[in-house]
């Protein structure tokens, strides 16, 4: 299936979580056998493409593309978490929402020094996750050059940012 195809597999829910934010989402996409195939396939030659030596993914719904990329292409998995549920010493990074502040923790062991890790998520809206998270795992020893998502919602700027960062933004649909 073509990054088209994939792209009428989402689904769009109005006023979630907020009125006025139309919510992309892809629990209809990764329902269907041959489109979330589809989609880790792509993800996958990405990624082999980046030399990925690992992947990195943001809890929750990057687990579901980042792990199935990296059981494809035979690599590790680094998860990226919400606070508290590592059971071991973690290194964490706070980063601002459009309305508070979220905060992601990482193992730091889970990183070998320069292991290039590639960052995969469902989504990037302003960039906001996948910043703080390039920056969490740089700050554990890896090189971050490359992130992959599902969709990008292109006019809220995110990869944009993340590009100032030296970390260049694939995506399947925007
Ligand atoms: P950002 O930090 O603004 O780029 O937001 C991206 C993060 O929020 C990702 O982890 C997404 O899973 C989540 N997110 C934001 N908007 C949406 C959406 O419309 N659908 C699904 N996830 C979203």
């Amino acid at each position: 299936m073509s990054p088209d195809d994939l792209k009428a597999l989402v689904r769009t829910v109005p006023d979630f979580p907020a009125r006025g934010v139309q919510f992309r989402d892809v629990t209809t996409l990764i329902a269907h056998g041959e489109g979330f195939a589809a989609a880790v396939e792509h993800l996958a030659e990405r990624a082999r493409a980046a030399g990925a030596e690992a992947i990195a993914g943001m809890e929750a719904r990057g687990f579901i593309f980042g792990a199935a990329v990296a059981v494809r292409l035979g690599i590790g998995f680094v998860p990226v978490r919400k606070p508290g549920k590592l059971p071991v010493a973690t290194i964490g990074i706070d980063y601002a929402l459009e309305y508070g502040s979220d905060r992601l923790e990482i193992d730091p062991g889970a990183i070998a020094p320069g292991q290039n890790v590639v960052i995969v998520d469902d989504l990037i809206a302003t960039g906001g996750t996948a910043l703080a998270a390039a920056e969490l795992l740089r700050g554990a020893g890896a090189r971050v050059e490359h992130a992959l998502f599902a969709i990008d919602l292109r006019e809220l700027g995110g990869a944009a940012k993340l590009r100032a960062a030296g970390v260049a933004v694939e995506a399947l649909m925007d």
